[in-house]
């Protein structure tokens, strides 16, 4: 241990002590010392542990806790119990689901002692789950100092969440017996909940490895005795990566297996210890102002991390010193954790993927979580917001306001970058939490991380709900008080706790402002703001000028002052502040500008969470742009429209070309039109057909939060229909299945136009309905009510309908042999059930509400232009003859059978398939160019009409491709129903094969 540096950091610690703001603060000091062996055959670390616990607090202890974390990874823990009532992140719970089979990790303690002085003061202990709880014979008083001394074994399991083994490497976080922090409130010796992180005392860790040589080593701290192993594999990055891998590889001899190395890591003024091996690593260095950056990552992704990944992290570090304050650690050692994802330690940051924002993520963590140590678990907004503001912040700074690196960045193809419109990274993440706010599940921010609904829950409002946040307070402060308050408080609590009192009071200190009432509504309430232009005038003054009046609302709850532009005929623009917000709903703004004004604005550079702009501006921006399948654009000041062309056909109209243009705003606002004109003149009116369809989907901003409004209209080739609906869409907690679905609505059709379309009965309709579906994972289950409104209707009837389907799929293991031999590697079952009954008088059903043995409804055939007639697939009409549509009776086989449809029905479909989509590294199923599914499939039904009865089977095989180009997801279905039965007898099939562009159930 350096000592003039321990010396440094007391005096630094005294002298911040001795500032006001942090009087009366203490905080417990915990030294560990430990030995650790790695047995990498049985992945087990036999360890000795002693701790120099020291009581700064002015309290007695009588007890002391300890984490034991990784007996969190065993089925029936604390973390388990909540993962199967659906707290945490879903993707985590999945290992548990799947029984953590060859996942478990335990942590067992033995001879464990605690001695005061000479004496041996432990009475007892227990473990529970992850806590150790001991009792004291004689108490701790304060400032007084204790020894615990401890032996244990890790039985390192594979990797979940943050550690374990994966792939032959070591990731070893929340690793060893930990002491519990106690604070002004006490012990925090929660266990290891399904959601939340950590929160430890700062003291030095003095740790060494012995494992076998193989293994290259990286840790918190910094080497002082022995060797890692980083020189024998070290890059040269002076030359080509590729041809210096090969010469690497060549010549690079590992070391024997029976041949270990031992290496001591010292970490000072540090509350936790991290440490990563393998004996894949490669290395590369760079010193950063006076700091040695250290890069390990494994040869698999060498490709990918070689160069960019250093000079990544030294930028960040570059970029978080000059924005927040001095790096105060010797070293940062950046490795590559293999699985995705990432996660921060003190200066070591564990990487899933070589991404500049997951590094300035993590790396900015040593800032804000590890030199100022918050309790994760209770204020995890206190890190996760601040990491999450600066990484945006980072990128759009280095980047643009795009926030990514549209040169190099991967994922976006040469024509995107060319074509393609891009969000504004702000907007986006002000639209994931609008959404979020608005959805009637929003809980506040400050909540410990286990209380949260779930998963979704807990992303919000950890980290994008308070990035949001100190967005809106940057906004409010300007740059460079923002950045000068928040350097205060960095360096006022820099090796201390923090939390969310002493954050807001050096806030106010550094700022001379009183913020409570930004805070209180952000961190304890789930208020909304939306503020509103109410109205404008203007009148010209004597010497040219104009006065303006402007009259503002609020249609939300939260306060917040606004920054007012006025742009003017001049080409200039007047920006004011309007600070009279607080505890006001309505205010009249009265002030002059030099010119004639042309448009008001609030909030002109987006910086707030206002959650409708709309309202914001005298005159929204518009933006016309190409309707790029997959192409995601939501600004939150303009209104988009989307083009894309269109073209029906039919035999009369000839080719119909047309423009289908959607208005949209965020998730406000949805309006489709379709406009399309005939190029052949009607042989009735002699003119030629003009076609239109609109649909107006409208969510209220501020009531009703789970329903949406539907409107909508058409004139298509065919039919005239209008209708409107109401849905209702809500789960038990956000965004999680099952979701319930109700809609309420109706519809009427004047005119249906047999010439062209074969799906409609001439005449007068109109239905009203009632539906309600549970969308499940693994089953959705669908009911309808609906009816004829008499008299306008030609037709009379009510009906009764219950749709249930299933869908289960698995990869298949290595060893099986479909996947061995012929490469599929994934398969499955879907099912469909179907039961409905309609009751009608002598005159019947038209073909449009009855139900269609084959599948093949009117209403989902006729949403498809290419569907509504014979020849309406330009012209081809063998594919219309054999083109199936799942749906009612599902017997495909019956397409073009001419079985006429029934009044009762009862039906199941069913699907074996396989799939040849291949798995990545990480498990995700990718889609190959094109993708094959191998079906066999059967269906059987029973139909009556008037008291007659048919029994229909059809069996078959099917062969599925679908591919993606250029994003647009493309879906063919050829099956050939080989049997078909009907009440029991075999009959001649006439038509060997269906084709179809939707899947068969
Ligand atoms: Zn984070």
């Amino acid at each position: 241990m350096n000592f003039f540096r321990s010396i440094a950091i007391i005096l630094v610690s005294y002298l911040n002590f001795s500032v006001a703001e942090n009087s009366g603060y203490w905080q417990q000091s915990v030294d560990y010392k430990m030995s650790v062996v790695l047995i990498d055959s049985v992945r087990q670390l036999a360890c000795s542990s002693t701790i120099i616990y020291k009581n700064n607090s002015p309290d007695t202890l009588r007890e002391m806790y300890m984490h034991l974390y990784p007996n969190t990874f065993q089925i029936g823990s604390v973390k388990h119990r909540e993962y199967m009532n659906d707290y945490g992140r879903e993707s985590r719970a999945q290992y548990f689901k799947d029984n953590l089979e060859g996942y478990e990790s335990t942590i067992r303690v033995r001879n464990f002692t605690i001695a005061k002085e000479e004496d041996i003061i432990l009475l007892d202990y227990k473990v529970d789950d992850t806590v150790l709880h001991a009792e004291l014979k004689k108490p701790l008083f304060p400032g007084e100092e204790i020894r615990i001394d401890l032996d244990w074994n890790h039985h390192v399991g594979g990797m979940v969440e943050r550690a374990g083994y994966i792939d032959g490497q070591y990731n070893m976080a929340q690793w060893y017996p930990k002491i519990a922090a106690y604070d002004e409130k006490g012990w925090h010796a929660e266990p290891f909940h399904a959601e939340g992180e950590f929160y430890g005392e700062f003291g030095n860790f003095d740790v060494t490895f012995e494992l076998p040589e193989r293994f290259i080593i990286g840790a918190s701290g910094v080497v002082t005795s022995g060797n890692p192993g980083w020189e024998s594999v070290r890059v040269d990055t002076s030359v080509n990566f590729d041809s210096w891998l090969e010469k690497f590889e060549d010549t690079y001899q590992e070391p024997k297996e029976n041949k270990f190395r031992k290496v001591r890591f010292i970490a000072e003024q540090v509350h936790d210890f991290a440490w990563v091996a393998s004996p894949n690593f490669l290395y590369e260095h760079e010193k950063w102002s006076n700091i040695d950056v250290h890069v390990l990552y494994n040869r698999v992704n060498a490709s990918d991390w070689n160069r960019v990944v250093r000079h990544r992290t030294v930028r960040a570090l570059k970029w978080l010193t000059d924005n927040f304050g001095k790096y105060p650690y010797p070293q940062v050692t950046n490795t590559d954790r293999i699985r995705s994802g990432g996660m921060e330690y003190p200066m070591i940051v564990m990487n899933g993927s070589d991404s500049e924002s997951l590094i300035v993520h993590e790396i900015g963590h040593i800032w804000f979580y590890g030199i100022l140590g918050n309790n994760e678990l209770d204020e995890a907004w206190l890190d996760e917001g601040f990491t999450s503001a600066q990484t945006r912040d980072y990128m759009i700074a280095r980047y643009g306001s795009k926030g990514f690196d549209m040169e190099y960045d991967d994922w976006v193809e040469p024509y995107q970058r060319k074509y393609w419109s891009f969000s504004n990274r702000l907007h986006s993440d002000q639209w994931y939490s609008i959404r979020y706010i608005t959805s009637g599940y929003d809980e506040p921010i400050s909540r410990s991380s286990y209380l949260f609904k779930n998963g979704s829950a807990y992303r919000q409002n950890a980290y994008t709900k308070p990035s949001l946040m100190l967005n809106e307070l940057r906004y409010l402060l300007g740059d460079s008080v923002y950045y000068s308050s928040i350097q205060d408080y960095y360096k006022s609590w820099e090796f201390k706790h923090v939390n969310e009192k002493r954050f807001i009071s050096s806030i106010e200190k550094t700022t001379k402002k009183e913020l409570s009432w930004f805070f209180d509504a952000w961190l304890h309430d789930t208020r909304v703001m939306d503020y509103k232009i109410q109205s404008w005038s203007k009148s010209q003054n004597t010497d040219g000028s104009y006065a303006i009046d402007l009259s503002i609302v609020s249609l939300g709850n939260r306060y917040m002052p606004l920054l007012i532009e006025t742009e003017l005929e001049d080409g200039t623009s007047d920006r004011q502040w309007w600070s009279n917000h607080l505890w006001r709903t309505s205010d009249t703004i009265r002030y002059t500008v030099s010119s004639k004004p042309i448009r008001i604005t609030l909030d002109p550079d987006v910086q707030t969470m206002d959650i409708d702009f709309r309202n914001n501006t005298t005159k929204m921006d518009h933006k016309f742009i190409f309707d790029w399948p997959g192409m995601s654009y939501n600004p939150r000041d303009t209104i988009v429209y989307r083009w894309l062309p269109s073209l029906y056909y039919n035999h009369e109209d000839s080719y119909i070309p047309g423009l289908r243009i959607d208005r949209t705003y965020g998730h406000w606002e949805k309006k489709r039109l379709w406009l399309n004109y005939a190029t052949a003149k009607d042989s009735v009116s002699n003119k030629n057909n003009f076609y239109w369809s609109y649909l107006n989907v409208y969510k209220p901003v501020h009531m009703l939060r789970h329903s949406k409004l539907k409107l909508w209209g058409f004139n298509q080739p065919g039919l005239q229909e209008f209708g409107m609906e109401i849905e209702k869409t809500w789960s038990k907690t956000y965004r999680k299945s099952p979701y319930h679905i109700s809609r309420a609505g109706f519809y009427f059709q004047p005119v249906v136009d047999t010439l062209r379309t074969n799906l409609f009965d001439p005449g007068k309709l109109a239905v009203i309905y009632l539906k309600y579906k549970i969308n499940n994972k693994l089953i959705d289950f669908e009911s309808e009510i609906s009816s004829s409104v008499d008299p306008y209707s030609d037709w009379s009837f009510s009906r009764i309908t219950f749709v249930s389907s299933v869908n289960s799929s698995k990869s298949f293991s290595t060893e099986n042999l479909v996947k061995k031999f012929i490469g599929f590697t994934f398969g499955g079952y879907r099912g469909r059930m179907f039961a409905g009954k309609i009751w009608t008088d002598k005159i019947g059903v038209p073909n449009q509400e009855g139900y269609n043995i084959e599948g093949n409804s009117s209403a989902d055939m006729f949403r498809l232009s290419y569907l509504r007639d014979e020849e309406s697939f330009l012209g081809f009409n063998e594919i219309n003859k054999n083109y199936h549509m799942a749906g009612e009776g599902n017997i495909r086989g019956f397409v073009s059978q001419n079985e006429k449809g029934a009044d009762a029905v009862g039906s199941v479909s069913s699907e074996i398939f396989m799939v040849n989509k291949q798995a990545d590294g990480k498990g995700f199923l990718e889609d190959t160019p094109i993708s094959v599914e191998l079906a066999f499939f059967a269906d059987a039904g029973i139909f009556y009409n008037n008291g007659s009865t048919r029994k229909l089977a059809d069996t078959g095989l099917g062969i599925r491709l679908s591919s993606t180009v250029y994003e647009k997801p493309l879906y063919l279905r050829l099956d050939f129903p080989f049997i078909l039965f009907k009440d029991g007898n075999r009959i001649i099939n006439d038509r060997g094969w269906i084709i179809s562009f939707q899947r068969g159930i």
